[in-house]
């Protein structure tokens, strides 16, 4: 009796689990009182056990590949994702990438989110990216600070040996035989492109050396020789030089997939959304390239550009990078694939009974079982990939849930595990497993598993109290935290005198009780016209757990003078959203004395229980004054382009402010603003600007002010193409010149030019605290209407003098500006908002 005790049949399977699962969060009901009706229920039931040809085909192509490929990339979308879909899906290779950062100093195509919230979002879609091309990726966590042009100016802020030490210990775990790469030394790219190039050629031969970081020497790392390095070849190659080349064709068809290789790579990189538009179809990807929609993607080509030593060469003609690779012999032979009559196992995907005996077999003669002298690391991937093709094949499936979505510290979490068999063959489960919090223990559970059954177990764990928390998630992109804790389940079973292990696994984030959302605007900052307007946030709080939680919600200034507290009972599970208001204005400390000039001060908002008084959790917002004066009764119209830095930095002015679009544009009442505003990159986030940017040019000629921030030369420049005119009202052809280093000397070019001047005097001050860069894609043509008001320069180059740019027009005013004004009044660098104050005050008094 008691062998079946876990196990039910399979029936309406989900309907089961949804039952199941409202049980659980009424009262946690062991599983086994479900079994008697359902196990008594007609044994004809169930097995589906459709086999997703695509992943069963994988699955066997990946018996007979036990190479590792790392592809090494500084940033998310660096990455050679042609290749690596190529390397999996058409040869079964192992691949795994290596980003050198998160890519959070790029910029935001379709969000607000910028630095450590923007790195957060593109490793996910970095994630997303490598399911589709079929490989695993992995971050060194080096921090992008934002363009450089230099690999010294990257070393400088990564320091140059710990970015090696931390390559070198990823090549030591990750073990692989071949490393690509799109990046070179003699590339003349960004800095961290070269900084990342250089890395691999020295963490090559430093991962073999064990004289170099001993220290990692330990816990299963050893030292590890890759084989190979190539690095991609250029556009405008010597096509006729095929010594150490190999080359793969973007245009070759997936006959598994039906797709061409390069449509399953486009279809990855536009899962880095924050990096587009990128093209929809492959059409207009090789239109792209090729000028038409049915040319061609060109060849991808690789240079070998290291070997170790005594490592197999290269055969003439190779067709993939492990080309002649040869592991020891015994490895050989103990990792042979299993055939059918000398017949791939790729050839029988329509005879899945027939494919299962065979690894079974397979397994039982000891297939891919490894003695101490192997690599160890190199069976073990093979072995998870032959028990996956036997899970498979077997219809085992093993999933696991939470009924909880997040962990609060010292609070119980249920897991509910489900063994399924949706196979024909009785299964025997010798062992089931659950792991969190670095434990492994073992589940109670049904050791039989009739075809056509499934088992249920429930496990829990406590969240320990001293757990670090997740959340925010992007204040914890370098600490080894993100994305929270993971936990899983492993069950080994045994069908047919042959053992394989099922494993499943997922995460969750470390929350507090409750948690303060979001709080907006951070940091906070006031200037002379805001200065009587109390300190006010809008908070977004979350209670974490299923009960009703009295609370405390606090701002409080480490001088006590904000000292504002709000009593709240947040009902179960309940997100709320409120405006907190302290009880007194930030302008309380400018009486009587003068500011420095950038004064950041700091509050904290604060969440504690009622009666307890422990503090939950707490979050500190900078407060920042900037000494920002305006011109008399001015109303601005803004038009945002991926963020609200505008709208805020606006209403930190105290400035009446209205957003505008295109339509309000086209009808053409514009005459209540002084000035109109358009945000960096806005012609692109809005195309409608376009069609209706001649009145945007009546409007100055009538004696409007309009101020136009950075944009990329792409989406600026007149192509007729894009139907894009000259959008200023005399020409300016923007260039792709920088300045990435936010400390560059700034030039005053016309000292006394009133933009300099009124109503605030720009001195070199104002230029001081900057953050990631000056300015980017700098005009490289104006007309002579335009003066140029500053110049700068990184260090060793020629000034750029376009970055402030101004022209009368008519009776109004334009200014261009390819500095980053909202990355400094998004961070709150006071010199960037009396900066801004003039630029909209400009032409008027
Ligand atoms: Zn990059």
């Amino acid at each position: 009796m008691k062998k079946n005790r876990f196990t039910k049949t399979i029936t309406g399977r989900s309907t089961i689990s949804i039952l199941l699962a409202l049980l659980f969060v009424a009262a946690p009901i062991p599983s086994f009182h479900f079994r008697g009706t359902r196990a008594q229920e007609a044994l004809s039931i169930a097995t589906t056990g459709r086999i997703d040809p695509v992943e069963l085909h994988q699955a066997l192509l990946d018996l007979g590949n036990p190479f590792t490929v790392m592809c090494v990339a500084a940033h998310p979308d660096d990455e050679d994702g042609t290749t690596l879909t190529i390397l999996r899906h058409k040869y079964g290779v192992h691949t795994v990438s290596l980003f050198s950062t998160y890519g959070e100093g790029g910029q935001n195509a379709v969000g607000p989110e910028l630095y450590e919230e923007l790195g957060v979002i593109r490793a996910r879609e970095t994630m997303a990216a490598a399911a589709i091309q079929g490989s695993e990726p992995h971050f060194l966590g080096l921090k992008d600070f934002g363009y450089s042009k230099s690999a010294d100016e990257a070393f400088k802020f990564w320091g140059h040996d710990e970015a090696l030490r931390r390559m070198v210990l990823e090549l030591r775990r990750l073990r692989p035989d071949v490393i690509i790469t799109n990046h070179s030394v003699t590339n003349n790219d960004h800095g961290h492109h070269q900084a990342t190039a250089r890395l691999e050629l020295e963490a090559f031969d430093a991962a073999a050396d064990p004289t170099r970081f001993p220290e990692q020497l330990k816990d299963g790392v050893n030292t590890w020789q890759v084989q190979r390095l190539f690095v991609r070849a250029r556009s405008n190659p010597n096509q006729t030089e095929t010594s150490g080349i190999v080359t793969f064709d973007p245009m070759e068809r997936d006959p598994v997939r039906d797709q061409i290789f390069a449509e399953e790579a486009l279809h990855a990189l536009q899962q880095h959304a924050t990096q587009g538009p990128w093209p929809r179809t492959l059409a207009e990807m090789t239109a792209r390239f090729s000028g038409s929609a049915e040319g061609k993607l060109p060849l991808i080509r690789y240079r070998l550009t290291r070997e170790a030593k005594g490592a197999a060469p290269l055969p003439p003609d190779p067709k993939t990078v492990q080309d002649g690779l040869r592991l020891p012999e015994a490895e050989t032979a103990k990792l042979a694939t299993p055939t059918i009559g000398g017949k791939a196992l790729t050839d029988f995907t329509d005879q899945t009974d027939r494919l299962f005996e065979a690894l079974i077999e397979a397994r039982k003669k000891g297939a891919f079982s490894a003695s101490d002298a192997d690599d160890l690391q190199r069976f073990r991937f093979m072995n998870a990939r032959f028990d996956h093709a036997l899970a498979l094949l077997s219809g085992v499936t093993l999933s696991l849930s939470s009924n909880d979505s997040v962990l609060v510290p010292n609070r119980t979490n249920s897991f509910t595990i489900n063994l399924a068999n949706n196979g024909h063959h009785p299964a025997r489960v010798h062992r089931l497993t659950f792991a969190g919090w670095g434990e492994e223990r073992p589940v109670q559970t049904a050791d039989q598993l009739p075809a056509g059954t499934e088992t249920t177990a429930n496990t829990s764990r406590i969240t320990p109290r001293s757990a670090t928390f997740s959340v925010p998630e992007s204040e914890h992109l370098y600490d080894g935290h993100l994305f929270g804790e993971r936990f899983a389940s492993s069950a080994m079973v045994e069908i047919r005198d042959a053992r394989f292990s099922v494993t499943t696994e997922i995460g969750r984030e470390v929350v507090p009780a409750v948690e303060i959302k979001n709080a907006d605007p951070s940091p906070f900052v006031w200037t002379p016209r805001t200065r009587n307007r109390p300190l006010a946030f809008q908070l977004q709080i979350a209670n974490h757990l299923p009960e009703q939680s009295a609370i405390t919600l606090a701002i409080a200034s480490p001088d006590r003078h904000f000292n504002s507290a709000l009593n709240l009972n947040l009902g179960p599970n309940e997100k709320r959203d409120l405006l907190l208001e302290a009880n007194a204005a930030p302008g309380y400390a400018s009486s009587g004395r003068r500011r420095a000039h950038r004064n950041t001060d700091q509050v904290f908002l604060s969440v504690q229980g009622t009666s307890s008084k422990a503090i939950i959790t707490q979050r500190p917002i900078p407060v920042v004054y900037a000494d920002a004066r305006l011109a008399r009764d001015l109303r601005v119209g803004f038009i945002p382009s991926f963020d609200t830095t505008l709208e805020k930095a606006l209403a930190a002015l105290g400035v009446e402010s209205t957003k505008v679009t295109a339509s309000d544009i086209q009808k053409g009442d514009l005459k209540n603003y002084g000035t109109i505003v358009i945000d960096n990159r806005g012609y692109e986030a809005h195309p409608e600007l376009i069609e209706v940017n001649a009145k945007l040019l009546d409007y100055v000629r009538d004696g409007g002010t309009l101020v136009v921030f950075y944009h990329k030369s792409n989406e600026w420049n007149p192509d007729p193409r894009r139907n894009r005119p000259q959008l200023a009202p005399y020409p300016i052809v923007l260039g792709n010149e920088r300045v990435t280093d936010e400390n560059a000397p700034v030039k005053f070019l016309r000292p006394r030019d009133p933009l300099l001047n009124f109503p605030n005097r720009i001195t070199e001050a104002d230029f001081k605290d900057w953050v990631q860069e000056r300015g980017l894609y700098y005009p490289k043509e104006w007309d002579e209407h335009y003066v140029a008001l500053l110049a700068t320069n990184d260090p060793g180059e020629q000034p750029l003098n376009g970055g402030l740019l101004a022209a009368s027009y008519g009776t109004g005013h334009y200014i261009y500006t390819s500095m980053v004004w909202y990355r400094q009044l998004r961070a709150g660098v006071p010199g960037g908002y009396r900066m801004f104050a003039n630029m909209i005050s400009y032409g008027h008094r």
